[in-house]
């Protein structure tokens, strides 16, 4: 069963990790993708052609996620190569790990830039057309981190806790419309972002995982699938850790 056939799905930061896991598992169940990225434009072009063997429409869009008017112009360009969207999944994001009294002003904005103010300028541009189809799935990928923040991660943490206020009241506001909004709050996920910490650390880690073991790029498309789909049509407003249990 194709559970998103002939919907059209941004996906961004998509070249690599699990915004590229989330674009296959959407294509694979009928979507047409556009995605975006950033400085891995090769990674890009493969993906664009694995896509296409599926049998949908695809395109891949350079856009610095962290820019509100770089963000305003995809979602123009978007409507103009696919004519509508139905399904916005906000997933670029960086990390800038540092003590808080080493943290430079820089780092600061960089990831509060990245990881929350470009789901601001995506969903603000993209609910301009949900609105007027009356529908519209809307998935933004915060962290476990954002519920439980992390020594030496206070800007990461502050810029997911936020994502999950944001997606709050964007449901509260636009569910009238029929557009719902919610939160995958990933646990630790095995990509390039985590491959960068020693293996000590992640040895730790594992041992307060109730799974025992890592999360893979596609067990967050799976949610990230049913999100976007309309077997979650009553459901908004929801944050869903994708954790292995390490929350519970
Ligand atoms: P990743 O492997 O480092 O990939 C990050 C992706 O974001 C890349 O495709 C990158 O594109 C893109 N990106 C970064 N900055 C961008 C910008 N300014 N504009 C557009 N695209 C940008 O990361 P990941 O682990 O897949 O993480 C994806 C999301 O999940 C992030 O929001 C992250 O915070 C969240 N998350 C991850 C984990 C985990 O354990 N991995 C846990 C919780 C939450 P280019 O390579 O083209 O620059």
């Amino acid at each position: 069963m194709y559970l998103v056939k002939d919907k059209i799905s941004l996906i961004t930061g998509a070249s690599r990790g699990i915004g590229r896991a989330i674009a296959l598992k959407l294509a694979e169940n009928g979507s047409h993708i556009a995605f975006t990225y950033l400085s891995s434009e090769q990674k890009a072009k493969n993906l664009e052609e694995e896509i296409k063997k599926l049998g949908v429409k695809v395109k891949a869009y350079k856009c610095d996620a962290s820019n509100f008017d770089d963000c305003t112009q995809l979602i123009d360009s978007i409507i103009k190569d696919f004519e509508r969207i139905d399904v916005l999944v906000n997933n670029a994001g960086i990390t800038r790990d540092n003590l808080l009294l080493r943290m430079s002003e820089e780092d600061w904005d960089k990831v509060i830039t990245t990881n929350l103010k470009s789901t601001f300028s995506t969903v603000k541009a993209a609910s301009k057309y949900f609105m007027k189809q009356r529908s519209g799935s809307i998935v933004n990928i915060s962290s476990i981190i954002g519920i439980k923040g992390n020594g030496g991660q206070a800007n990461y943490a502050a810029s997911k806790a936020g994502v999950i206020g944001f997606s709050k009241s964007v449901a509260i506001e636009l569910g009238p419309r029929g557009i719902r909004c919610n939160v995958i709050a990933p646990g630790w996920i095995e990509t390039d972002m985590t491959n960068a910490l020693p293996d000590k650390y992640k040895d730790e880690i594992i041992k307060y995982i109730p799974l025992r073991r890592v999360g893979k790029p596609k067990e967050i498309a799976e949610c990230a699938l049913f999100l976007a789909s309309n077997l979650s049509q009553y459901i908004t407003g929801q944050v869903i850790k994708v954790d292995g249990g390490i929350l519970t």
